[in-house]
């Protein structure tokens, strides 16, 4: 039987590096193409494992470049695309807006117009979408974020995300092509870029550095540990229902400030260290501008629909990602040199 190409872009990120691995090892009637631009946040170091699979095979490249993205997608037929690579961080679409509207929204609108073709030639040709909770904004204290909440966008990130979720949905409308999306609560887990929280405070504790929590610490967040995203995203590729959305979380909601508390205790118990050290290094400073104040997601419909529901406790999750940053120093050393540095003190020069 002939295998089905699937094209999985940003493959070499976080999320997307566990995604190709499940879809590797799982599925051998599949040649998964990895499509990755290998941007700062892109590190085929995540699949060492995995980059010999006889059904892997990594592509390099920018889907910002209509040229090459059809040229690919004259060359392979594919039967589905899951597609993942964005500009990912809302501090640096503060201050760099217009690469999240060229990666983003320009970047996805170059994959549909390319998978228009694909999608004639194979009527099941499907495209997946992944998104985030952050297109529908801010909650206050109560309520959580279903598949019809009004998209209410508030930062650079959020509003490129949102867009090109309604390019999704507009080309299903207009071209009948056949897609699916979700939208997910903030991932953790091991190969964390560490600019986002969880290995950012990982990084730092074991440094002796200070942590720095924005505002009061407040804020409140939905986590996900990022196998358990992996398997929802297994699940809506094969099982959603088609021009559908399918909202993913953890039903795990933390205060920043309790979260890092939480982090801090766990990593005293690894470090052998007396309890409350590594509390001393919270350092709260000036708040991220539009910052959100809730994001909360009623998953049911993916648990009703899919079965789906996450399999490790936050306990459990953050015990697995500790050790993982433990034992995959040189990774954090190899990405936190050279552009990080530079960035790290142009973010956090307030403390
Ligand atoms: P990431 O920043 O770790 O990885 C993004 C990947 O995309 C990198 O490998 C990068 O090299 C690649 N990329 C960036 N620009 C590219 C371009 N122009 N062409 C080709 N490749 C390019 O991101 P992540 O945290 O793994 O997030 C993956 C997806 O999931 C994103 O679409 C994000 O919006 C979404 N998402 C993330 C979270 C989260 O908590 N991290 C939550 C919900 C949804």
């Amino acid at each position: 039987m002939e295998k089905k190409n699937i094209l999985i872009t940003g493959g070499a990120g976080f999320i997307g590096s566990h995604v190709v691995r499940r879809f590797v090892e799982l599925y051998g009637e599949y040649q998964i193409f990895n499509l990755d631009a290998l941007t700062y946040a892109g590190n085929l170091e995540n699949l060492k494992d995995i980059e010999q699979a006889p059904n892997y095979s990594f592509v390099k490249g920018d889907i910002t470049d209509a040229g090459f993205v059809n040229d690919l997608f004259s060359q392979i037929n594919f039967d589905g695309i899951i597609h993942l690579a964005a500009e990912s961080h809302v501090d640096r679409s503060i201050s760099d807006p217009l690469s999240f509207v060229r990666t983003n929204v320009l970047g996805t609108v170059n994959l549909l117009n390319a998978s228009l073709q694909s999608s004639k030639a194979n009527p099941a040709f499907l495209f997946y979408h992944i998104s985030t909770d952050e297109v529908f904004g801010s909650l206050g204290q109560e309520g959580l974020f279903n598949e019809s909440t009004a998209y209410d966008p508030n930062s650079p990130y959020s509003a490129s995300k949102a867009s090109s979720d309604h390019f999704v949905r507009a080309y299903g409308e207009t071209y009948d092509l056949r897609y699916v999306i979700s939208n997910c609560s903030n991932n953790y887990g091991p190969n964390q870029f560490p600019e986002k929280l969880i290995p950012l405070f990982i990084n730092n504790i074991i440094k002796n550095k200070p942590l720095p929590v924005y505002g009061d610490g407040n804020y409140t967040r939905d986590w996900l540990y990022v196998k358990d995203h992996a398997e929802a995203i297994d699940l809506v590729f094969h099982k959603g229902r088609k021009g559908e959305t399918y909202n993913i979380g953890g039903f795990n909601e933390w205060k920043n400030i309790e979260l890092t508390r939480l982090l801090c205790q766990l990593m005293d118990k690894k470090l052998g260290r007396k309890e409350g050290t590594s509390e001393k290094l919270i350092t709260f400073v000036k708040d991220r501008p539009g910052h959100d104040l809730r994001y909360a997601i009623d998953a049911s419909k993916i648990n009703k629909e899919l079965g789906w529901k996450p399999s490790v406790t936050f306990e459990e999750g953050l015990e697995k990602t500790i050790d993982w940053y433990f034992e995959n120093q040189k990774w954090l050393d190899q990405v936190t040199s050279g552009n990080y540095r530079e960035y790290y003190q142009k973010q956090y020069q307030e403390y």
